[in-house]
């Protein structure tokens, strides 16, 4: 018999897990368990439409034996079970891992992110046991194969004997080490605990042996053996629970279980919906992104369930793409069992689940947002650019839904506002809400132009999301306020009096800022003088829609050849010596007219976290300077 080798992604899972400093090496129970209860759904949804399988719902059953003299334990079960191709593709490959780059994972905490963040699932197994048998038949065939695993060597598959349909995977205990107790598993009051823990609301009875002593009758201190089977799970579903019997554990190990979470959400949201629409939802707000949110693979939706039957694992049409998120499951008694997938998308019934999961959402990050700050600032950290996709995408028809969801950090005291919080906090008579953007806060605080409007009391919201200025520009305003960016050329702070003083010292420089356009090119739209600027010499401001960041964002995106360009403005510091400076040169030395604009260009694009065009030009205009 040949050895088979596992596919290469899977066997390095395996070596992991043989060797897993995991903590929760329990959790191995309840993915076999969870793989045994998928095998029995699948069984029982055939049979509903399959007469010729002659199973009711009641015939379905897990059964867990213990052998603790020769350290086995092992979960049947009369599901669908596997045919040779299929145990050779379903447990040759890990099925999760995607196009996942593993990384060397020698270190304790990306082994532990990494067997929380897989649904590893059946692999676990070798985290307690030295051997892995799955004997299996599928329902509808009378050959049984065997799969055995010593670990990551391989494995083998042989034609064996299995007098009934379904599944068992047996597992060999490894001995007991100084720091590891494996022994624990072969333990039937642990075992059934563990159930309890993880497995409790799997809607197959879970059957155990139990073997406990009982008093002979009219025999004095003599016992005698006796074995029951025990169902261990209370079979309710959690979401079928009434809410006062649940503790937060309940949910958070039902979530951690159900969706591949190492860690516990920041919220879950458990209604019971009754009227147009009457189902029951479970939603769960992760604390941190999925390892695969921004790649292709990931898939948004929310179990679907009919009656207590999973009928589909994600339904996209549950969610809308700014909530994708979201986890959980939603349980209709109002939808068909066998519904197909393109009959779901035009169900009205799905329609309304979906705006009242929608609502529920939305209203529970809300009072988030009221009650409880620090944990609403979390989830925004992870999941705000999301929320800001929200506004911008489909032109803004979402935008009232998710505007006061959004957080900036605001310019007065570097903390997350509203903008409602802003408009609130406004100064007699402003009338715009100001805001920068940068690559980070630190940056965007050394814009000159930030100066000025912080220097007449306004706070300015800080933007570092690529995503942050389009969602702005989608909103346009906001409680009748508009967003003005400081960099903007429509950025006007001054008085009338001020504003002619200066209009009257451009309109006289014209001449020489027409050279200076001249020399650079063409490559701003204008050079002006401004008296926005406190110490600064110079800056580079944009006029029209799209500001220097939207620039870079746009340029930075793959694929389009053509570049888009922001309108820029060459503004020079009127009050600063390098005004005067300039005039003069105009008049007696043009030469040096335009090596200073071509540094005064460089510098406000090296302000304005822009890269130079020619740095060695620059460089060497540099020099010059300091060997004059
Ligand atoms: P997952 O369950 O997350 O898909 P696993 O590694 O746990 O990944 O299992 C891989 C596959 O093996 C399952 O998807 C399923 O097709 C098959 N499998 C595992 N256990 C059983 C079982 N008891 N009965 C039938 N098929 C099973």
């Amino acid at each position: 018999m040949r050895t088979r080798q596992f596919k290469s992604e899977s066997k390095k899972l395996m070596d992991m897990m043989i060797n897993s400093i995991y903590t929760h090496k329990e959790i191995f129970l309840r993915e076999i368990i969870s793989n045994a209860s998928d095998a029995l759904d699948k069984l029982y949804f055939r049979s509903l439409t399959d007469t010729q399988i002659g199973l009711k719902a009641s015939d379905f059953q897990i059964k867990i034996e213990i052998d603790k003299e020769n350290r086995i334990i092992s979960v049947s079960d009369n599901g669908c079970g596997m045919n040779e191709q299929e145990l050779d593709k379903n447990l040759g490959t890990i099925a999760k891992s995607g196009s996942f780059d593993f990384k060397e994972q020698n270190e304790k905490a990306e082994n532990v992110d990494i067997i929380g963040q897989f649904g590893v699932g059946f692999y676990s197994a070798f985290m307690v046991s030295d051997k892995v048998e799955v004997r299996t038949r599928p329902y509808d065939s009378d050959k049984a194969y065997c799969w055995k695993s010593c670990g990551a060597e391989g494995y083998t598959i042989e034609e064996c004997d299995k007098d009934t349909f379904g599944t068992t995977v047996t597992m060999h205990i490894k001995t007991d080490t100084d720091d590891e107790k494996y022994s624990e598993y072969l333990d039937q009051y642990r075992i059934s605990a563990l159930i309890k823990k993880y497995s409790d609301y799997i809607r197959h009875p879970i059957k155990m042996e139990f073997t406990t002593k009982k008093p002979i009758d009219g025999k004095e201190n003599e016992y005698e053996d006796v074995v029951e089977f025990r169902t261990l799970n209370s079979m309710v579903p959690l979401w079928k629970k009434s809410k006062s019997e649940l503790k937060p554990e309940d949910y958070n190990n039902f979530y951690k279980e159900k969706f591949y979470d190492f860690e516990d959400p920041i919220k879950y949201i458990h209604t019971h919906t009754e009227g147009q629409a009457t189902f029951d939802a479970l939603l769960y707000i992760p604390k941190h992104l999925p390892f695969d949110y921004y790649t292709k693979e990931f898939e948004k939706g929310l179990q679907l369930y009919s009656k207590g039957v999973l009928i589909m694992e994600k339904c996209s049409d549950l969610l809308p793409d700014y909530f994708s998120f979201i986890k959980g499951l939603v349980d209709s008694e109002d939808l068909s069992l066998n519904i197909s997938r393109e009959m779901l998308q035009h169900d009205t019934q799905l329609k309304l689940i979906a705006k009242t999961v929608e609502k529920k959402i939305k209203s529970e990050l809300e009072k988030m947002l009221k009650t409880d700050r620090e944990a609403y600032e979390q989830f925004f950290r992870s999941f705000g650019t999301q929320l800001k996709f929200g506004i911008y995408n489909n032109y803004g028809i979402n935008k009232d839904v998710l505007k006061d969801l959004l957080l900036f950090v605001s310019s007065k005291e570097k903390k997350y506002v509203t903008l409602k919080e802003y408009v609130d906090n406004m100064k007699e008579g402003q009338e715009n809400i100001f805001f920068a953007s940068g690559e980070s806060i630190d940056k965007i605080e050394l814009l000159p132009q930030c100066d000025a409007v912080k220097d007449k009391g306004y706070e300015i919201l800080y933007l570092c999301d690529n995503v942050d200025e389009f969602a702005l520009m989608m909103l346009s305003e906001y409680d009748g306020k508009k967003f003005i960016n400081v960099c903007d050329q429509s950025l006007n702070l001054d008085s009338d009096e001020d504003r002619k003083v200066l209009d009257d010292e451009n309109t006289a420089a014209k001449d020489m800022f027409e050279k200076m356009k001249a020399t650079l090119n063409n490559n701003v739209n204008a050079v002006r003088f401004t008296n926005k600027l406190k110490n600064h010499p110079v800056c580079l401001t944009s006029e029209g829609a799209i500001s220097l960041e939207m620039e870079k964002t746009l340029n930075a995106m793959p694929g389009d050849e053509n570049k888009v360009k922001a309108q820029t403005v060459l503004e020079i510091n009127v009050s600063h010596p390098i005004a005067q400076k300039l005039k003069e040169l105009f008049a007696n030395d043009t030469d040096t007219l335009e090596k200073y604009t071509k540094l005064l260009y460089s510098e406000s694009c090296l302000i304005g976290g822009r890269s130079i065009e020619d740095p060695a030009e620059h460089s060497k205009l540099i020099c010059e300077l300091m060997t004059k």
